[in-house]
């Protein structure tokens, strides 16, 4: 019987990507830019949490890292090319989404959904068996097995948020980037979900709004505020109250767990 992170490291690719941003600027026209040059790197199994208040930019630079915005200027390497250069289908068999839209699939049923994770390694109509094997592991990983059959039409906002994970882990990506995949989920569901992207072992690029999630589960925070990355590093570095009240307008208090030991924080109005 293999353990949570044995099955979900084997749902994910092997070659995790090294994701390279260089002056990566974005807006919706010419005269209107939305996201300042943008320059980092993302380790090859590196988790990288994205944090910022509304409006900071979070979805715009991940957009521009799942080939859905073409940036303005500046590029986006997956192992050292232009994704702009590579073919969408190539894209897609490396790089897996989970967004905050929610999915538009009507008819169809829970499994249904986690299947179209195979299409990009599909070739023709046939799926194999171990196919099938990856999309039950899948379900069972998020806790959906009692409802493969379900229309995904009838399910809660949580339940369709751990369907859209469990089709990108089908994806069996080498980059997972996730637009604030906890937003709907219930307190177990939040953690169980942060723990399963830190034991996958592909490149996770993830935006949270949880600052005690991104701080115990990322290696590193990248914080954004006014379109531009004003903070990236480990996250007791860069999750300081000095730095919470910079960009979140709020006072903060940081202090150890009594269990985990890890960062605790909590927040406050200063008038
Ligand atoms: P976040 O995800 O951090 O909340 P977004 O990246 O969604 O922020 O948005 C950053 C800013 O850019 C917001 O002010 C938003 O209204 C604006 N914006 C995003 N996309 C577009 C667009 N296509 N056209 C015009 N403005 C946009
Ligand atoms: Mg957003």
């Amino acid at each position: 019987m293999l353990d949570r992170a044995q099955t979900a490291s084997r749902l994910v690719g092997s070659s995790p990507a090294l994701l390279e941003l260089d002056g990566v600027c974005w807006g919706p026209r010419a005269s209107k830019s939305i996201l300042q040059p943008v320059t980092l790197s993302v380790a090859p199994g590196e988790m990288l949490a994205i944090v910022g208040p509304n409006g900071a930019g979070k979805s715009s630079l991940l957009r521009c890292l799942y080939r859905f915005h073409r940036p303005t200027a500046g590029t986006v390497r997956l192992d050292g090319t232009d994704i702009w250069r590579m073919k969408p289908r190539d894209c897609a068999r490396r790089i897996a989404t989970v967004l905050q839209e929610s999915a538009s699939e009507f008819g169809l049923t829970v499994a249904e959904i986690v299947e179209l994770g195979l299409t990009p390694h599909v070739t023709g109509f046939r799926t194999r068996d171990c196919d099938h094997d990856q999309v039950e592991a899948a379900l069972a990983l998020l806790g959906l097995t009692t409802l493969a059959a379900r229309d995904f039409g009838s399910l809660s906002g949580g339940e369709k948020q751990r369907v859209m994970i469990a089709r990108a882990l089908v994806q069996r990506p080498d980059l997972l980037i996730l637009d604030e995949p906890t937003n709907h989920l219930d307190i177990r569901h939040q953690l169980e979900v942060l723990e399963l992207l830190g034991n996958l072992g592909c490149t996770v690029i993830v935006s949270l709004h949880d600052l005690a999630l991104a701080s115990a589960h990322a290696d590193r925070v990248l914080v954004m505020d006014g379109g531009r990355a004003v903070a990236c590093g480990r996250p007791a570095d860069i999750l300081t109250p000095e730095r919470i009240r910079q960009s979140f307008s709020v006072g903060a208090t940081l202090d150890d767990h009594p269990i985990t030991g890890r960062p605790r924080f909590s927040f406050h109005l200063e008038r």
